[in-house]
């Protein structure tokens, strides 16, 4: 089922997400909702509270794009590492309409995460799906694009 996205500035996007205690049959049905929104939004990921659901549940997407569906599924997903190298990107986000932001992040990361089946998974992402769980981590603490400080601008000298 598709389910409408919140857009900035709704205070809900500014909550702190709850970890799951388990993957239920609840779960799975919000991860497919999630889905199933994020494709008709034409998004590349979606956090559950940009859905108005404060569960710390992300959906990725990064290769559907060009012709292939490759969802992946992130129930309480944390970073353990990061990378100290560092790479600016241009990210949109569904939540944020039209206005994409350059954004500094870690180039790669280690996640770790239950996934659909609840297994206990640790994976490295780097490039776009290093950029992008990173990005809907962060809308589970709150965080907005807007939050970060865009790089190749810094503040003029006065
Ligand atoms: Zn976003």
């Amino acid at each position: 089922m598709i389910r409408p996205i919140l857009t900035h500035p709704d205070p809900i996007l500014r909550e702190i997400s709850i970890p799951v205690p388990a993957v239920t049959e609840a779960t799975l049905a919000l991860l497919d909702d999630m889905l199933e929104t994020m494709y008709q939004a034409e998004g590349r990921g979606l956090a559950a509270v940009q859905i108005g659901v404060l569960q710390r549940v992300a959906v990725v997407d990064t290769d559907w794009k060009q012709g292939e569906r490759n969802p992946l599924f992130f129930v309480n997903p944390t970073i353990t590492w990061s990378s100290e190298t560092m790479t600016a990107r241009e990210e949109g986000c569904l939540s944020i309409p039209n206005q994409p932001r350059t954004v500094k992040r870690p180039e790669r990361v280690k996640v770790s995460y239950l996934d659909r089946n609840g297994v206990d998974r640790v994976t490295e992402l780097d490039g776009m799906l290093a950029m992008v769980i990173q990005h809907e981590i962060d809308h589970l603490d709150g965080v907005l694009i807007l939050d970060h400080v865009t790089p190749s601008q810094p503040d003029p000298i006065t």
